[in-house]
């Protein structure tokens, strides 16, 4: 990829009007921000402009609101937390409350560049949708990339394609569907792909395991064949954390047995956790290993009774001192979070979704608008 445009290629702006595209896509508990690290992380860039003398106006949206106004998705605590921070910033309604912003129409993109003579684009999270706000700007204003996503491509394009070896990428969360993608192309890059969560018991299927009431999808089980066929460096979890047909999963009080298994899950029980033991295999690759990127939790971590795998990993990655730590967001940030290890991970990244695609193509709508119109 030849070089995004960035703050110092924008040349003086003193004087001059900056739309900012932000992610302050937050978690939001009846209006209390549960974590400002979205805003705190954008403002370097909203700091470079306002020392430079520019006049900064940002915008973002929040939440999915269907292209109207929604008291819920409104942006009022998270334009007082931003001039708690850093005052005298001007932020835009929520623009998913406009239907233009998702269907990229060209008169929506006309009225957020009007009055405006730069554009930055600092979303990293929302840069994989081809949206009004992403892509529209940079064919009509001087543009350039916020340092918060020049960042984040830089770290995450040097894993993709330079890794120090070995490079270990762990995969989980629900559905093996929603990673098809990444799969495909980390399998080209990595020396193991290690495959927890829910989406590891299609792959087990595969394999001809019983995998009694765990999640699966009938409909990837011949491309998991396929893959493990193919010879791909694949690691699959070998024990599990179970439950009886009569608990609940988020409800210990509602009863039901939860037990340790090996290779093969009963009919009437549920794999929701990966066990200890694949939990330490897991745990030795990624010690030994000097680049490591992880995406999707081992379990279902919400509940305590199944977060003991997804810890060992997080873990794992924060005690690995020599290697270079990458998490792509997502449930596995707020995992590591909650477990208190993202301060020892070199990059949690900020979008989930963007940074798998990233992985994926190489390169994000947000990204190739800022570069073709340069
Ligand atoms: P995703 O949205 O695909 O990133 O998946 C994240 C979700 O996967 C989390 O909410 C987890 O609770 C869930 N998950 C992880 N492991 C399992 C499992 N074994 N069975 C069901 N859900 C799971």
């Amino acid at each position: 990829m030849s070089q995004l445009p960035n703050l110092e290629d924008l040349g003086d702006i003193s004087g001059k009007r900056v739309l900012v595209r932000t992610d302050f896509n937050v978690p939001l508990d009846n209006g209390i921000i549960r974590d400002d690290l979205r805003i705190r992380e954008a403002i370097p860039t909203l700091k470079y402009l306002v020392d430079n003398g520019a006049e900064v106006t940002t915008c973002t949206h929040l939440g999915r609101p269907k292209g109207k106004f929604e008291e819920k998705y409104s942006l009022d605590p998270v334009r007082v937390r931003l001039n708690e921070i850093l005052p005298g910033i001007k932020l835009l309604d929520n623009l998913r409350f406009n239907p233009g912003e998702e269907s990229n129409d060209p008169r929506f993109i006309e009225q957020l560049v009007s009055g405006q003579d730069i554009y930055v684009n600092d979303a990293f999270g929302a840069s994989h949708r081809n949206h009004a706000s992403i892509t529209g700007p940079p064919q009509l204003l001087p543009s350039a990339a916020g340092r918060l996503l020049q960042n984040e491509v830089e770290i995450l394009l040097q894993i993709r394609n330079k890794p120090k070896r070995p490079f270990v990428a762990i995969l989980g969360g629900s559905k093996v569907s929603d990673k098809l993608g990444v799969i495909d192309a980390l399998i080209q890059v990595v020396d193991k792909l290690l495959i927890g969560g829910g989406m590891c018991f299609t792959f087990l299927k595969a394999q001809g395991q019983q995998i009694g009431s765990s999640l699966l999808e009938e409909g990837q089980i011949d491309y998991c064949k396929e893959l493990l066929a193919s010879g791909a460096p694949i690691v699959l979890p070998h024990d599990f954390t179970a439950m009886d047909s009569d608990g609940k999963i988020g409800d210990p009080a509602a009863g039901g047995i939860v037990r340790q298994m090996g290779n093969n899950i009963p009919d009437g029980w549920t794999g929701l956790d990966i066990g200890p033991g694949s939990a330490a295999v897991f745990g030795d690759i990624i010690q030994e290993s000097k680049t490591v990127l992880w995406n999707g939790p081992m379990g279902v971590f919400e509940d305590t009774r199944f977060s003991a795998g997804t810890k060992h990993v997080a873990q794992s990655m924060a005690e690995n001192k020599a290697s270079f730590t990458v998490i792509g967001g997502g449930d596995s940030a707020a995992a590591a979070k909650e477990f208190k290890f993202n301060t020892e991970i070199d990059h949690v990244s900020t979008g989930g979704g963007a940074s798998l695609e990233l992985i994926e193509k190489g390169t994000l709508p947000g990204i190739d608008a800022l570069l073709s119109n340069h």
